[in-house]
């Protein structure tokens, strides 16, 4: 039987040369180390394995790949490495002399588009905390440009590449993180949807759904993203966090004072409110409002709770498929 393709667990590779930051961006977004941790890691020669699995939609292997793999070494299986659902995140160090990574960028994605053309190609211009601002965008658009002529002069006008600014010392890794796991998730268009529907009934301005461990975002309205709103939304849910474990503790440590019932009102001095709502497992959504919107909370809370629904909704059909395909590939 072939699998339903939606209940493939995804991978996510990291790849690109050695010390352009693979190893430090997995343990800062996923094992919540400190960025000037990083310093010290030690370079690896092996294929490191990791699960990531936290909410509904961030569920995904995390493969960090050596810098100095070698695809023509008969140990390399490529069919394997390349041959399921996921993304390819190549990473290019922004401070270092990027020509010997745009050689590895163009054979890494020709190499892995030969055996599956449906992976996403994701290309993260990294350590751009050291770059002035004009640099930043110079640099992009070099490396963008030279990326994607090396690509057509060799016949692969079909392959696409995303480009991300990217620094583990700010939220740009974050988000670029989002971008890259929402490209891989079935529901994206439905909770954007409901996301507009949300807003639009609610008079709020910008709802965002964020997996609650990774402060990704799964998902938000369509309408633009400012990095100071993403960020605004990530320090809340670090209060929310804090103010739960310090006096929300239960009688049972093990369980965490984050629950279904998990609900935050935050008011800023210049007239914003932040309103935040657990809707699933360690899923929640946060959103942005005026405070003279504000007013009208029954609605709003009513709204958010129409919204917490449908997503169960989701949820239930995301389960029943799954528990069906197991039955199906069992007979
Ligand atoms: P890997 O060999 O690709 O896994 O690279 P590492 O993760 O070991 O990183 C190499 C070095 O780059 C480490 O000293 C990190 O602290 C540093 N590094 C990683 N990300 C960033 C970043 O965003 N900005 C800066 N300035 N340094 C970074």
């Amino acid at each position: 039987t072939t699998p339903d393709e939606e209940n493939i667990r995804p991978r996510i590779l990291l790849m690109g040369l050695r010390r352009s930051g693979k190893s430090s961006i997995s343990k800062v977004v996923f094992q919540k180390m400190q960025p000037n941790e990083t310093l010290f890691l030690e370079s690896s020669n092996k294929i490191m394995k990791e699960n990531v699995s936290n909410s509904a939609f961030v569920d995904f292997e995390l493969w960090d790949l050596p810098g100095q793999i070698d695809f023509f070494d008969p140990s390399f299986d490529a069919d394997v490495v390349f041959g399921v659902r996921g993304s390819l995140i190549f990473i290019i160090d922004a401070q270092d002399d990027y020509i010997e990574a745009l050689h590895k960028l163009h054979t890494t994605v020709t190499k892995a588009f030969k055996i599956n053309t449906n992976i996403k190609f994701e290309v993260f211009i990294h350590k751009v905390d050291g770059l002035t601002e004009d640099n930043k965008i110079e640099t992009q658009r070099d490396i963008h440009q030279r990326a994607i002529d090396d690509l057509s002069d060799s016949g692969y006008d079909q392959l696409h590449l995303n480009f991300h600014l990217t620094s583990i010392y700010d939220h740009s890794i974050f988000e670029a993180f989002s971008k890259v796991v929402q490209r891989l998730t079935f529901h994206l268009p439905f909770i954007e949807n409901l996301l507009n529907l949300l807003i639009s009934n609610s008079a709020i301005e910008k709802a965002f759904l964020y997996d609650v461990v990774s402060k990704m975002y799964i998902a938000t309205d369509s309408s633009p993203v400012d990095m100071q709103s993403y960020e605004l939304c990530c320090d809340m849910i670090d209060v929310v966090i804090d103010i739960s474990w310090i006096y929300g503790v239960k009688d049972d440590a093990e369980n965490s004072a984050f629950d279904d019932n998990s609900a935050s009102v935050i008011k800023l001095n210049d007239g914003t409110v932040l309103y935040f709502r657990e809707v699933g497992h360690y899923l929640a959504v946060v959103c942005i409002l005026r405070e003279d919107d504000f007013e009208r909370r029954g609605i709003i809370t009513y709204n958010v709770l129409c919204f917490r629904k449908a997503m169960q909704l989701l949820f239930e059909l995301m389960a029943k498929k799954k528990n069906e395909e197991s039955e199906y590939s069992n007979k």
